[in-house]
């Protein structure tokens, strides 16, 4: 008789406030290492599940992530992806939505789950949210239906009862325990006396999908915000630079900018120089229109992209890994327009 295979997770560690204590000297939050991290959890030994761990080595606050940390954990999935069903990555929360967004397009064809989470309070102090994140974490990434595949097939963020996919989430408090939010996109399931998942709005499970992990992430790229009076010379400082591939423009409300022609000479100046421009809204809620007022309309012929309800985190990823590919700028705003992950709404 053939026994059932237990099913197996894979946790990842990188750093952030859930593996931190603190330094009873300077009262600052310094790391410590992961094996006294578990210790604090003698819950997870309950699981009927195979769980093993990969820490990195020092483990990193997550504002010094970035491309290279990203280029690590897709590694790490990709070369443990048949050995495991699900895989959870220990995050600081300060980045973790933009990290969130760089796996969602990095990971191609990924049919397994990636949940991320991390905590307010570190997992040592009494009051942590650190516990229950990581705990109910490793219950979603190991969830499958009756028929053996995984209820949650995507990169999602987990944080204080909400599973979110990870591509629409922002950090939104530095102080609460409800750190995150997911705006433009419903959450994926609850957490409360039950976990209650909402299957109409996860990605559907594909059994002919293959992992195709990408590594290239272009960061010659810019996070540009327009405020009343900004003036023309820092503008075209910014537009002009010579590395500079790609723009995320933060507008106001529905996509709009200031009326003054050297903005949209500028901006057209730029876009013909073969540089992408991607607006996004100021507003946490809602969408790019910039055919709503004459304000947005004005845009329309300089040549920018509109990013849709895109998160500037989700913007930026994909531009970073748009550009990496070495697509032109005519296949950049195609793949812009289209939702590669789930990351804006078509
Ligand atoms: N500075 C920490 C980090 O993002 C904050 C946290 O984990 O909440 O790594």
């Amino acid at each position: 008789m053939s026994q059932e295979k237990q099913t197996s997770i894979l946790l990842i560690y990188t750093g952030g406030t859930i593996g931190m204590i603190q330094n009873p000297e300077t009262g600052a939050l310094e790391n410590f290492n992961f094996d006294q991290l578990l210790q604090h959890v003698p819950e997870i030994k309950q699981f009927n599940l195979d769980i093993f761990a990969y820490a990195f080595e020092p483990p990193i606050d997550s504002s010094d992530i970035g491309p290279e940390s990203w280029t690590k954990m897709v590694e790490i999935i990709y070369s443990n992806y048949e050995r495991y069903d699900g895989f959870v990555i220990l995050h600081g929360t300060d980045t973790m939505a933009f990290t969130a967004s760089a796996l969602s397009f990095m990971l191609e064809g990924l049919m397994k789950p990636v949940i991320l989470t991390g905590s307010q309070l570190p997992i040592g102090a009494l009051r942590t949210d650190g516990k229950e994140n990581l705990l109910t974490s490793i219950e979603i990434a190991a969830a499958k239906h009756d028929d053996g595949t995984p209820v949650v097939p995507e990169v999602c963020i987990f944080f204080h009862e909400k599973l979110m996919r990870g591509n629409r989430t922002t950090k939104v408090s530095a102080e609460n325990f409800d750190a995150f939010e997911s705006n433009n996109y419903p959450i994926l399931a609850h957490s409360g006396i039950e976990l209650q998942y909402f299957h109409e709005r996860i990605r559907p499970y594909d059994a002919n999908a293959t992992l195709v992990p990408h590594y290239a992430m272009n960061t010659d790229i810019f996070i540009f915000s327009l405020f009343p009076g900004i003036q023309p010379d820092v503008v075209r400082k910014v537009l002009n630079g010579k590395e500079l591939k790609g723009i995320i423009f933060r507008t106001f409300g529905s996509g709009n900018a200031p009326q003054k022609q050297w903005l949209v000479d500028a901006l057209t100046e730029a876009t013909k120089a073969g540089k992408i421009i991607v607006n996004i809204t100021q507003c946490s809620t809602g969408s790019v229109k910039m055919r709503l007022y004459e304000t947005g309309r004005q845009l329309l012929a300089s040549g920018i992209i509109s990013g849709n309800d895109s998160t500037v985190e989700a913007a930026i990823t994909k531009l970073m890994f748009l550009i990496g590919k070495g697509l032109s700028a005519e296949e950049i705003h195609d793949e812009m327009k289209r939702s590669i992950a789930g990351e804006i709404t078509v």
